[in-house]
């Protein structure tokens, strides 16, 4: 729900941020908005037979009274004191918005929203669907007003200021938000109908996909462990872009990430090398492509170097230097071991953003620790010493990108130590198999994923043994 007021030079919108408690998109900027609900559908609006286009209108209505309290669309505007009541119930679901709009005799019309397309999240989001956007004038005299839940502030923006923030790396939002933003800036003239064509433009789903100015995300579909289907490559800087991780050789989207870098060349900007965060194959695929390509050279860890060429070796505190654009965009190298020997993170300090390989996977989820490969002390030291840099907001090689960095972090790290005491408690005098002892230990983790999980299981008891809590007979486990 784009929410405006004003005209001209004042023209605003009404901006959220989500709440680092969410799920999805923690800390990213937003309109307002949600899921539609099986009440949506009982929701009368003059002018507007029943059917799901009436449900999306109904849910754009609810959602706003909801999260501002401001009524849209209604014949009457009720007196604060009652809207304020009136929202209290429907947010402590004590009635449903239908029912209070009975009850308060709020009569609503079609045309207060005016729709504006359809976007459709990108591919390496974990719940992938399509969002129906609407745009609607604040009405007279009702200021919104967001409690502090799932929304943690909301303000009036210009779009211009909005944009400069942006672009400033002080904001960080999905391309839909972008393309709005870019839409609301080119004035009133048609705005709806700009509006509405901007998905079809920008691409389906969004071809470039720039979360935080000078970060483009492509998901390339590739075959990484479950439950990701694909691998985020990262076009990062302006005028000077390094690329992060390659990870697909498949024509069709070598393709697709060409076209984005030529895209990008319109816009006067060039790629400069090449960055691996490791070595595994959902991650350097389309190295040798890319580098034929545009005759970049590429950069990893020694340890990456075992396995396939590099052109530079890169260690923990080297910087990468890529010429400035709005500010400065040089990298910093961190050596994070864990997940493999050579695994590098690329931290931004000045957007305080971190590129994490599979350091840190998106969403809520863990990423698998394979000995020996894998080293689960090292991983969990990996982690921990990232709380002492500078980092908001993580950009992950699969999953959605995501700010409330250092929540995060900090649930990894419990969530390890968590599992550790798992482990542990699985363990007596008796010898165990690895099959056995992931029963035990994993027994909250879908069984379809145990034999992934037995890795993970093997790295603790290693770092267990390690520590004395734990030994092996044979292939087998006991404590002490
Ligand atoms: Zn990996």
């Amino acid at each position: 729900m784009v929410l405006v007021r004003g005209h001209g030079e004042t023209l605003e919108t009404f901006w959220v941020r989500r709440s680092d408690e969410v799920p999805y998109m923690p800390g990213f900027r937003a309109f307002v908005g949600g899921l539609a609900d099986p009440q949506d559908e009982s929701l009368e609006i003059e002018g507007l037979a029943p059917g799901p286009d009436r449900t999306l209108e109904a849910c754009a209505l609810r959602e706003v009274f909801e999260e501002t309290g401001v009524l849209l669309g209604a014949d009457v505007s009720p007196p604060a004191e009652q809207r304020a009541r009136a929202r209290a119930r429907l947010v402590g679901r004590d009635a449903t918005f239908p029912a209070l709009a009975r009850e308060l005799g709020w009569r609503f019309r079609a045309g207060a929203l005016t729709y504006t397309g359809r976007w459709t999240t990108p591919p390496f989001t974990p719940k992938r669907f399509v969002a129906a956007y609407f745009l609607a004038r604040a009405p007279e005299g009702q200021e919104p007003c967001v409690h502090v839940g799932e929304l943690a502030h909301g303000e009036w923006v210009t779009p211009v200021a909005a944009l400069e923030r942006w672009q400033m790396g002080g904001e960080t939002f999905a391309a839909p938000i972008l393309y709005t933003l870019i839409g609301l800036a080119q004035g009133e003239e048609n705005l709806a109908a700009r509006l509405a064509e901007a998905p079809e433009a920008s691409g389906k789903p969004v071809r470039r996909i720039e979360l935080k100015w000078g970060v483009v995300l492509q998901p390339m579909k590739t075959r990484p462990l479950p439950p990701a289907t694909h691998t985020n490559a990262y076009l990062v800087g302006e005028p000077e872009m390094a690329l992060i991780d390659p990870g697909s050789d498949d024509p069709a989207e070598l393709e697709a990430l060409f076209e984005l870098i030529e895209m990008l060349r319109a816009d006067r900007r060039t790629l400069r090398l090449i960055l691996l965060t490791h070595h595994h194959p959902d991650h350097v695929a389309g190295v040798e492509k890319v580098r034929e390509r545009y005759r970049v050279p590429v950069a990893g860890h020694r340890e990456t170097g075992r396995h396939l060429r590099l052109d530079l070796i890169l260690g923990d505190g080297d910087v990468v230097p890529l010429a400035p654009g709005v500010g400065d965009w040089t990298l910093r190298v961190l050596h994070t071991p864990g997940h493999t020997r050579g695994h590098l993170c690329f931290l931004q300090p000045r957007i305080r953003a971190l590129f994490t390989g599979d350091h840190i996977p998106g969403g809520s989820g863990t990423v698998i620790i394979d000995p020996p490969e894998g080293d689960m002390a090292a991983y969990v030291a990996s982690l921990a010493r990232l709380l002492g840099e500078p980092i908001e907001t993580l950009f992950p090689a699969h999953g959605s990108p995501q700010a409330a960095a250092r929540k995060r972090i900090e649930w990894l790290i419990a969530h390890r130590e968590e599992r550790e005491k798992k482990v542990l408690a699985a363990l007596d005098a008796e010898p165990r198999a690895l099959a056995e002892l992931v029963e035990r230990a994993y027994a909250d983790t879908p069984r379809e994923l145990w034999t992934y999980a037995e890795r993970s299981l093997l790295a603790h008891l290693i770092k267990l043994e390690n520590a004395g809590a734990a030994s092996r007979d044979g292939e087998r486990w006991r404590a002490g």
